[in-house]
């Protein structure tokens, strides 16, 4: 019998079994090396915002230099045309208008652009025994005990009484002084340490350090509290009582670099949602011309708190642009919704070799196999989740099988385990057919994450067909 023929179990194997590629196998070097190449402007971008006001002004740069213009509520769009809506700075929707009418659907990915980060209290300015501090209530699900420690920057933005807005950022620049949340020594940690992880360090001592040494006046000693305001006022023209009407926000100083010594991954502070923004709008700054079905890249603001909020996307302000874009063409708004699809571009966790046991590995994400598709998110029985239609899912996996995109299934950790949630089951409240799909990522809400380069180009990939008319299926 020739040794090249296969056995029956052979080309069973073929035929039935689901086979997962790693990236190295699915994509050749030239691949390999675009992807690369793609993830030096996501550093760039990673290293120039790094809270929600920040990303959303860069996206709004990027989309005016490409031709989008504001929104005009009552304009009946032409296909090609390109718009954005602005959300007080802080969310963000791009679309391109497409051939087919409103009533035909839209296609949206969504991602979100605030990540966990320590948000300054409105009195956060004290002294005490000559140190002067910032205290602090984190925003998002954090593990307390990284935030210390890390050189931290300050970011966000103060408005005056009388409505002048001063952008802050503060400890980004190499010459630039950064803060600090301090901890115990271990020589006299012996109690902290019987803490369990979750209090390790708690909420009320995530105080920040923001200066060492008085105001001197006359060569006297006027107070370490007032040395900061002072410093303050004479570079921002603030006071204290302005810090009330402010969105400060202490992340991470540090800048996004290549781990590894194959450079396959990157760590970074606030690849979540960061990773899925930045090449869903990529894709539709630079591939979306001239689609079949009118396109939406949306920018959202709260997730990491529950996506609550006037910028967040568990209230109107995407629902109001749709239904002002469908009433300006005399189409029926409830229609549009009904016949739209929607990935909701989030990140899932990556298997953790170091943790495996609270992974089940046969529906876990990997690092490198791709995007993950997640069908369902929520907790215990799948709570909170939106839970897509198998329908849809069957869609979605034509889509991406027919664009070359390398993608997996996977699913936030064991059942019972834990659990989370995205942005899917606020969009599915419009009835429109919702799915996540993301990029696998380690160390999750830490302030440094890692996710691998060919999976955020996958994302990219798998967002240009999404919106792109070559890719458009029924
Ligand atoms: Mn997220
Ligand atoms: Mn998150």
């Amino acid at each position: 019998m020739p040794t090249d023929e296969k056995t029956q179990a052979e080309l069973l194997r073929e035929e039935l079994l689901r086979t997962q590629k790693h990236a190295s196998e699915f994509l050749s070097e030239k691949e390999i090396a675009q992807a690369d190449a793609f993830c030096e402007g996501y550093k760039t971008f990673l290293n120039a915002c790094k809270t929600e006001r920040e990303a959303v002004a860069f996206f709004r740069r990027q989309a005016e230099a490409r031709g989008f213009v504001p929104f005009a509520e009552g304009k009946a769009y032409r296909p090609g045309e390109k718009i954005y809506l602005d959300n007080r700075g802080k969310a963000l929707i791009l679309a391109v208008i497409g051939r087919r009418g409103l009533e035909d659907g839209v296609r949206i990915a969504a991602a979100h652009v605030d990540s966990p980060r320590l948000d300054l209290k409105p009195a956060p300015l004290y002294e005490d025994k000559a140190l002067a501090l910032l205290k602090t209530h984190y925003y998002g699900g954090i593990k307390k005990y990284q935030w210390t420690a890390i050189p931290l920057a300050l970011h966000g933005v103060v408005v005056k009484k009388d409505g002048t807005a001063i952008e802050v950022t503060l400890g980004e620049a190499p010459d630039e002084p950064k803060f600090c949340v301090t901890d115990l020594l271990p020589h006299l940690a012996a109690e902290q340490m019987k803490r369990d992880l979750a209090k390790g360090i708690a909420g009320e001592e995530l105080n920040i350090i923001i200066g060492s040494r008085p105001l001197l006046l006359d060569g006297k000693p006027e107070g370490f509290k007032l040395h900061i305001l002072k410093l303050l006022h004479d570079r921002y023209g603030i006071e204290e009582a302005d810090l009330i009407s402010a969105e400060l926000e202490a992340v991470p100083a540090f800048p996004a670099c290549d781990i590894g010594l194959d450079r396959g991954l990157i760590g970074a502070y606030g690849h979540d949602d960061r990773v899925c923004a930045y090449p869903c709008a990529q894709a539709m700054l630079d591939d979306c011309a001239n689609p079949e079905y009118t396109a939406l890249c949306v920018l959202a603001d709260k997730e990491e708190i529950g996506s609550c909020g006037n910028t967040g996307l568990d209230t109107n302000f995407l629902y109001d642009f749709l239904t002002d874009l469908a009433l300006a063409q005399n189409a029926n708004p409830r229609k549009m919704f009904r016949q739209s699809k929607c990935l909701s571009a989030d990140v899932n966790a990556a298997f953790d070799p170091t943790f495996p046991s609270v992974m089940d590995p046969l529906n876990a994400a990997y690092l490198n196999f791709g995007v993950v598709l997640t069908k369902y998110t929520g907790s215990r029985g799948k709570s909170g989740s939106s839970d897509a239609s198998a329908e849809f899912v069957a869609w979605v996996r034509q889509l991406l099988d027919g664009n070359s995109v390398l993608w997996q299934a996977g699913e936030l950790g064991k059942v019972d385990e834990g659990g989370g949630g995205t942005v899917a089951a606020y969009l599915a409240k419009l009835n429109l057919d919702v799915v996540d799909l993301g990029v696998p990522v380690l160390s999750m809400h830490a302030p440094f994450e890692l996710a691998s380069k060919t999976d955020i180009a996958m994302l990219h990939r798998a967002c240009k067909a999404f919106f792109s008319p070559a890719a458009q299926l029924a």
